[in-house]
């Protein structure tokens, strides 16, 4: 099994140690070429503006959005669940937009942006949640399930083969999201 990771801005270095600790193979991406053989892609936290413009100058944005609408698993983190909404309910234009979810980008203000918390992901209990300048969901469509909740808000879901988490599992020790995306898969 081969994981991509996009490696082209943001925090993929620390998806990549998971995956490969768990003993799959991790492939940075980087150009399109590197998207050809993967069984699944992760989405990783950095500048949500940034990631989408490189994703379309390094012409890669048609071909994920592609691959993630014929089924292609992909876990997105923080930045990464940006790129995948549907919208930003700042009115900004959206990225791959394959996620039915509306997303507010930094929306714990500036001296709130970055916190922990502890708290269940789907069937995960306690999980360390670390948020940096984390959006949170303000809506989702009817078939999105819940995975997880701060203070009510919505802040991990999965809808079909996509997995959207506004905190960051790949800063913390516990690799269980990781292992679950990787079942996933397999
Ligand atoms: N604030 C960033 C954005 O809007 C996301 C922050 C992160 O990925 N840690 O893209």
């Amino acid at each position: 099994m081969k994981i991509g990771v996009l490696a082209v801005q943001g925090a993929f270095i620390e998806h990549k140690k998971i995956i490969e600790d768990l003993g799959a193979e991790c492939a940075e991406i980087r150009q399109k070429k590197d998207l050809e053989d993967i069984d699944g892609i992760i989405l990783p936290g950095g500048e949500s503006t940034v990631q989408g413009k490189l994703l379309r100058q390094l012409d890669m944005f048609d071909t994920i959005r592609s691959k993630i609408l014929e089924g292609l698993p992909v876990l997105a983190t923080c930045a990464g669940l940006i790129l995948l909404a549907k919208d930003i309910d700042s009115g900004e234009k959206s990225h791959l937009g394959t996620l039915p979810v509306t997303v507010r980008r930094n929306a714990y203000g500036r001296q709130l942006g970055s916190f922990k918390a502890t708290g269940d992901v789907g069937k995960i209990a306690d999980f360390p949640e670390v948020f940096i300048r984390a959006p949170y969901i303000t809506e989702t469509s009817e078939d999105v399930s819940v995975l997880a909740t701060v203070d009510s808000k919505i802040v991990g879901v999965r809808y079909k083969n996509q997995i959207g988490l506004a905190f960051h599992p790949e800063m913390t020790q516990d690799y269980r999201i990781h292992e679950e995306f990787l079942r996933l898969i397999s």
